[in-house]
């Protein structure tokens, strides 16, 4: 298999708080990986690092063989990593169709017009919301709104999706939707690494899963036995 994301003894401190400790792992093409650990444990800010929202103190993030930490958020994006947030990011005053051209005028080859309006389309396909591109973004229901974020994600064709807990605030019918839209991605060969607090989501989705606890990585290793972890349930616990 090959290695595309390859992070080593990656470090961030906050004055003289270590949020993250020397964390190495690394995510096979294809793999989909989830990054757990309680509240606080470093999670997000492994994953600004990634995204180069936030500098690393030390350490490196690289893509395929090509070190990418150091580079500015829209030099790590043209290099083929792409997020979604916490809270969902949309351009309310403008329409479905519209919020994904406006992400395709940021690619490394920026996409107009024309071009732009068949690969909106095309993006909103994939994400099931073929058809609905002139409906205004702030009318869409939450998980619709979801599917958009996802759909302007895609928009850059990233190597990697960070996912952070992108199926929160989901009821069980619309999680199952957004898991099975997320199997749909893997299925197509994107490679992914998800922060999320959904076990249920984290069991149908993950082959592997990364532990971290107070900044450190406790566990790695496939789903199942990481989640029956001893050390994994302690860190749980304690939280
Ligand atoms: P998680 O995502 O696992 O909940 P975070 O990465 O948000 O954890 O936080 C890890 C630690 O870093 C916490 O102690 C948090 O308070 C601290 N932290 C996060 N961001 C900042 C920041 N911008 N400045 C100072 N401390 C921060």
């Amino acid at each position: 298999m090959t290695q595309l994301l390859d992070i080593t003894a990656l470090t961030k401190q906050f004055g003289g708080l270590t949020a993250v400790n020397k964390v190495s792992f690394s995510v096979n093409a294809g793999e989909i990986v989830a990054l757990l650990g309680p509240n606080g444990s470093g999670k997000t800010t492994l994953l600004n690092m990634i995204s180069g929202a936030l500098q690393a103190t030390s350490g490196t993030v690289a893509l395929e063989g090509d070190i990418i930490s150091g580079l500015p958020p829209n030099g790590i994006a043209h290099k083929g990593v792409s997020r979604t947030f916490q809270l969902v990011k949309i351009l309310p005053s403008l329409s479905v169709a519209e919020n994904i051209i406006a992400a395709l005028a940021f690619r490394p080859q920026p996409l107009w017009g024309r071009g732009a309006r068949d690969q909106a389309e095309v993006l909103l396909d994939r994400v099931g919301l073929g058809g609905r591109g002139d409906e205004h973004a702030d009318e869409l229901t939450y998980i619709d709104q979801k599917r958009m974020e996802l759909a302007r994600a895609l928009a850059s064709e990233p190597r990697l999706l960070l996912l952070d807990e992108w199926l929160s605030g989901l009821n069980p019918t619309e999680l199952r939707v957004g898991i099975d839209l997320i199997l749909s991605l893997r299925q197509s060969g994107m490679t992914i690494v998800l922060v999320e607090h959904i076990m249920e989501a984290v069991r149908a989705l993950c082959t592997r899963s990364v532990v971290m606890n107070v900044g450190s990585k406790i566990a790695d290793g496939p789903t199942a036995d990481v989640l029956s972890d001893a050390g994994v349930i302690a860190a749980y616990l304690g939280d």
